[in-house]
This record gives structure tokens, C-alpha cells and sequence, in this order.
């Protein structure tokens, strides 16, 4: 049956105790069922959904800092496949390295127009780390220290998918290094990233070939999924980008979060507003169940 979930960033915005009221009556909208306190609520709908009172909802409650989702059924994966620039972390590791090596301007505007899908990502990532020849490898480590945060809800989506059985993994157009050290503090069972070349402590402005894009990611939803005798629809996918749409549109669960519009707009599970906590309640866990804080 389809499930109507509201819910909100935790560290903003509240949803009133009569949210799940007042939903159009051709829905045949059952009994609520909160997840969280004021931070999300889950409605089965034995009705017709149309798409345009769907949209109008949606309008109407992201005008107050809330996200209205319908799916067709609430499943726990198996599965957690995650972009790491404006997903799991709140920058783009790329534009912080490049500010470092006093090119932020020319890289970040490549990395903008790649991630709307204007450019092919791997000559994008090319033309990026061809900016970067010379730069100390050091200054990785500097750049993670003082310039990458997590996106709030990131530790307690990997600590509670793993405590329930699932497979966590990081896949990212961007650098190990990066990679690496995200994935150690956040908790996942693995990651996948591109390599950067170096020679004598200095990138040397080149990137391992085949560059990992779209494609790989894919390619990685297919592998570690049948790696577990499991199939892409098994898994929840996350991410924000261009080069995230194919995951995305292949795992059972596709969520765009604070995504590009260009992104959200092709995706069916779209979260403006609320943190990574929003994919353990699409996927119905409740407050309780959440680890990791
Ligand atoms: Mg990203």
C-alpha cells in the first residue's frame, strides 16, 4: 500500500501533532503512525493518489521546511549505496583541495556545471585535476582536518543499517584519500573512489583511468548487491548529483537529497529539507531504532 511520509531537518522544524490530518479524502488516508516526535510521521493511503494533489502538498509543506514522500511501500534494504560530496559530507572535497591550490574559482565553477550535467563528468574531472599538478599530497590531510564536516544524520544512517544487517558502501566520482577518511568516520563497509596520481609527495595534475563516473557507480550498485545474492532493488541509493541519476534510478530506493533540480527533478524520492536521518524513516524505522548518536 502506498505510505505518505512528512518529515523535517531535526535541527529546524517541527511538525505540528495534526500534520497527518486534513489530506485529501479521495487518498483514503489511514491511521498515523509517528516515527520521531515531531520529526516524521508515516500515513498509509488505501486511495488514489493524483499527481497534481500530490504536487500541490508537497508545495505547500516544503514552503515550511517539510518533505512530503509517497512511495509505493515502506521496505527496509538491504543495501546502502552513498554519493560523498554534498551527501555524506557538506562540501565538494575537490573545490577544497583546489582552493588550497589557489585555483578554487576556475574549479569549483567546472565542478558546478558537471554536477547540473552541462559537462561530461570524467573531462570535468580531468580538466579539475589537471589544476591540481603540484600540490602537496599533505594537503589532503589539512583539507579533511579543517575544511570537511559531515552532513548531520550521516553516522546514525551507516550505524543503524549495519546494526540491522545491511551492507554500507561509500562510491564516489571524487579521491581515496577522501574517501577513505570519510568512510573511517562515518562507519562503512567500504568505499570506492577515483586515484589521484602522484610522484615525489606532489599530485601530479593525473587521475587513474577509467575515471569512476555514472557508469561505475552503477556498475557498483550491480556488483555489491549481486556480491550479496541480492538484487539492485534491494538497496537504498543516495546522492545529490548528475553522475548519481543512474544509481539512483536503478536501486529500489532512489533518494535525491538536496539535490541539483535538475537531479530532483527526475527522482521520486526527492529530501530538500530533512538530514540522512530522512532515509531510515522512508525506510520506517522509528526513533528508537536509530544508533549511533
Ligand atoms: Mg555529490
Amino acid at each position: 500500500m502506498p505510505v505518505l511520509t512528512l518529515l523535517t531537518d531535526p535541527a529546524r522544524t517541527r511538525l505540528p501533532r495534526t500534520a497527518a490530518e486534513g489530506l485529501p479524502v479521495a487518498w483514503d488516508p489511514g491511521e498515523p503512525r509517528w516515527l520521531a516526535t515531531g520529526v516524521a510521521v508515516q500515513v498509509p493511503l488505501a486511495g488514489r493518489v493524483g499527481d497534481d494533489e500530490l504536487r500541490d502538498l508537497r508545495a505547500a509543506w516544503s514552503d515550511r521546511g517539510v518533505d512530503a514522500v509517497v512511495q509505493p511501500q515502506v521496505v527496509r534494504r538491504r543495501v546502502l549505496l552513498a554519493d560523498m560530496d554534498s551527501t555524506i559530507v557538506q562540501q565538494e572535497c575537490v573545490d577544497e583541495l583546489a582552493a588550497h591550490a589557489g585555483v578554487g574559482q576556475e574549479v569549483a565553477a567546472i565542478t558546478a556545471a558537471a554536477m547540473n550535467g552541462e559537462l561530461d563528468f570524467a573531462q570535468a574531472l580531468r580538466a579539475r585535476v589537471a589544476l591540481l599538478a603540484g600540490l602537496p599530497t599533505s594537503v589532503v590531510e589539512t583539507v579533511l582536518t579543517e575544511r570537511i564536516t559531515l552532513t548531520p544524520g550521516a553516522r546514525e544512517l551507516v550505524a543503524t543499517m549495519r546494526a540491522h544487517g545491511a551492507r554500507t558502501a561509500l562510491v564516489s566520482g571524487g579521491f581515496v584519500p577522501f574517501t577513505a577518511e570519510v568512510a573511517a568516520r562515518v562507519g562503512f563497509d567500504e568505499h570506492r573512489a577515483n586515484v589521484l596520481q602522484e610522484q615525489d609527495g606532489v599530485f601530479t595534475g593525473e587521475v587513474e583511468e577509467p575515471i569512476l563516473g555514472a557508469e561505475a557507480k552503477v556498475a557498483a550498485l550491480r556488483e555489491i548487491t549481486a556480491g550479496l545474492g541480492l538484487r539492485p532493488r534491494d538497496a537504498i541509493a543516495v546522492g545529490d548529483g548528475a553522475n548519481d541519476l543512474g544509481m539512483l534510478g536503478l536501486a529500489g530506493t532512489g533518494v535525491a537529497l538536496h539535490a541539483k533540480p535538475v537531479v530532483a527533478e527526475q527522482c521520486d524520492v526527492r529530501v530538500d529539507h530533512g538530514d540522512l536521518t530522512a532515509l531510515l524513516y522512508l525506510q520506517g524505522y522509528s526513533e528508537a531504532e536509530i544508533v549511533g548518536r
